[in-house]
């Protein structure tokens, strides 16, 4: 493997979303972390916390039973600046091989209806904030954006190269 300079992301220049953002070695395997970005970066209101947190649990839900994803699937989890998700997988699928599973779990919180699994105080740190309206809202406004937007630019982030840092996130090409 080779090891490839790091790229910076100018977060102005950044559309909703489903982006590479990192390989990294696991012994002889590779995961990939996806950003799966949801808002538009400072340029819009991002989601709310208690929102995100639905929507955290509830995908990570479909995740985790789907028979071919929950094998691959290593963390789902949401960015602290409130505008996405990560997504880290098992081996270097491209971005828009994670398309159609991502497009079918944002329906899935889109149309779900019931209980917030793991909305109680055995399973969930702060089990009271949560808001499935909110959570549905954000995924039909997601799903309508990933259906309709231009394939050509949701999958590759506007890369500006720069030069290697020590300390930077270290990217393998395999
Ligand atoms: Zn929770």
């Amino acid at each position: 493997m080779d090891l490839i300079p790091s790229f910076s992301v100018d977060h102005t220049k950044i559309i909703p979303g489903i982006y590479e953002s990192r390989v990294d070695a696991q012994g002889d395997a590779l995961v990939t972390t996806f950003d799966v970005r949801v808002k538009q970066p400072n340029a819009e209101p991002a989601i709310a916390p208690a929102a995100m947190h639905t929507m955290e649990h509830v995908v990570a839900t479909y995740l985790r039973n789907h028979d071919e994803w929950k094998e691959k699937l290593v963390y789902w989890g949401p960015m602290g600046c409130l505008t996405g998700f990560y997504i880290i997988v098992k081996g270097r699928p491209a971005a828009s091989e994670m398309y159609p599973i991502l497009l079918d779990a944002f329906r899935y919180m889109r149309d779900y209806e019931g209980d917030v699994p793991g909305a109680t105080p055995e399973n969930c740190g702060n089990y009271l904030m949560h808001d499935l309206p909110m959570a549905k809202w954000e995924a039909a406004r997601y799903v309508e954006y990933l259906e309709t937007a231009d394939k050509n630019a949701i999958f590759t982030y506007p890369k500006t190269q720069r030069p290697q840092l020590e300390g930077d996130r270290t990217f393998f090409d395999s």
